[in-house]
C-alpha cells in the first residue's frame, strides 16, 4: 500500500514512514503563475509556499468520500496489534521541509517560474497538516505544530474530531474540524465509524478556542447522502461557534470513485443554496444565545472552480489570531 501511495505522489519522510508530504496541483499552478487555490482567496495562503503533509497516514474512520485507499491506512488497534513506532516532531518537520525543497527543485530556471517566485517557494511559509489520514493519531501533534511554528511558519490542522483530548491541547494557527453529517445516523453512513459522541465533544472544544486559534468547520457535501437537514448542521455549528464555515462539494476523485457515483458531486449552485440554508438556520438557532455578537454569520466568499462557499463569523478574529493578512 505504501508503494501504491508513492506512485500517487506521496513522499514518505522519517525513519518509520508514517509521515508523508505531497505537492498539490495548486502548488504547480501557483509556482508557474497560473493561479492559486481557494485558500489563497479566502485566507491569503500562497499555494507555492505551502507544505502539505501528514504525521499519520493512519485513520480511524472509513469515509465513503475519502480519496485515499482506505485499506492503506486503517490503524490496527485490535488485540495483538503491532505498536506503531512514532518519529519525533523534529525529524518529521525537517524531513518534510527537505522533501518539499527537493520536490520543487525542477522548477529552478523554468521559463514559467520567475526567480522571485522560486525563491519564495524555497522558503515555505505555511504547513497544511491535512494530507491523508488523521493527524490527531500522532501522539506528539502539539509538539509538531510548535516545531513548525519555530521555523516561523503558520499551520493548518484538519481533524475529523474523533480525539477531543487532542483537539483541546493543540494550538495551530487555524484548526479545521470536518463535520460531514447533521446527525448520528448519517454520520455512520458517511464515516463507517462510531465516534459521534466524541465529535460532539470536539465541537465543544472548538468553541473554547475562541481567542487562541482560528477555527473552521468544513462540511463536504455529497448529493443524496449528507445534503440534508440544514437545521441539524446549524445546531451543531451553534455548539462549535467557529470563525469560519466552509461548505464544499465532494469531488469525484481518487479511490472515492469506487464508492460514490459522479452524481454525488453537487454543482456549485447547489452548494451555495445549501450554504444559504445552513446560514439561515444558524441565525435562527442562535437567536436564544446570550452572546449574540458571537453568532453573526454571513456568506462572504466563494470559489466556483473548487465549488466552495465561505461563511464567516463577523464577530472579528481578535488580536491573538492576527488580522486578515496573517498568512501573507
Ligand atoms: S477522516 Fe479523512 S482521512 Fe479519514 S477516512 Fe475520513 S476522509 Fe479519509
Amino acid at each position: 500500500m505504501r508503494k501504491t501511495l508513492e506512485k500517487q505522489g506521496y513522499h514518505f519522510v522519517g525513519t518509520h514512514k508514517h509521515s508523508a508530504v505531497k505537492t498539490c496541483l495548486w502548488l504547480w499552478k501557483s509556482i508557474r503563475g497560473e493561479g492559486n487555490c481557494y485558500k489563497g482567496k479566502f485566507y491569503g495562503i500562497s499555494a507555492h509556499r505551502c507544505v502539505q503533509m501528514t504525521p499519520s497516514i493512519f485513520c480511524n474512520q472509513r469515509c465513503v468520500h475519502c480519496w485515499r485507499p482506505l485499506e492503506a491506512f486503517n490503524i490496527n488497534t485490535g488485540a495483538g496489534a503491532e505498536e506503531v513506532v512514532w518519529d519525533s516532531p523534529g525529524e518529521i518537520a525537517e524531513g518534510c521541509l527537505k522533501e518539499q525543497k527537493r520536490l520543487i527543485s525542477g522548477f529552478k530556471g523554468s521559463p514559467k517560474t520567475t526567480r522571485e517566485v522560486f525563491a519564495e517557494a524555497e522558503r515555505p511559509k505555511h504547513v497544511a497538516i491535512s494530507l491523508i489520514g488523521e493527524p490527531t493519531l500522532y501522539p506528539y501533534l502539539k509538539e509538531l505544530i510548535q516545531e513548525f511554528h519555530s521555523y516561523g511558519m503558520t499551520t493548518f490542522v484538519v481533524t475529523n474530531g474523533t480525539n477531543p483530548d487532542v483537539v483541546r491541547e493543540i494550538e495551530p494557527t487555524q484548526l479545521y474540524l470536518s463535520l460531514n453529517a447533521p446527525d448520528e445516523t448519517i454520520y455512520k453512513r458517511v464515516a463507517h465509524a462510531d465516534y459521534w459522541p466524541r465529535i460532539n465533544e470536539s465541537l465543544d472544544e472548538l468553541r473554547m478556542k475562541k481567542g487562541k486559534t482560528r477555527t473552521v468547520v468544513r462540511i463536504t457535501c455529497m448529493q443524496g447522502l449528507n445534503m440534508l437537514n440544514p437545521a441539524g448542521y446549524a445546531e451543531l455549528l451553534k455548539i462549535a461557534n467557529p470563525d469560519f464555515i466552509e461548505v464544499k462539494a465532494y469531488m469525484h476523485l481518487g479511490y472515492s470513485r469506487k464508492r460514490l457515483s459522479r452524481e454525488a458531486m453537487p454543482a456549485h449552485r447547489q452548494v451555495k443554496e445549501f450554504a444559504s440554508e445552513i446560514a439561515e438556520h444558524l441565525a435562527a438557532a442562535a437567536s436564544d444565545v446570550k452572546a449574540k455578537a458571537d453568532y453573526n454569520y454571513q456568506i462572504v466568499d466563494e470559489s466556483e472552480i473548487s465549488r466552495v462557499v465561505l461563511i464567516k463569523n463577523l464577530r472579528g478574529l481578535g488580536a491573538l489570531r492576527g488580522d486578515e493578512t496573517l498568512y501573507s
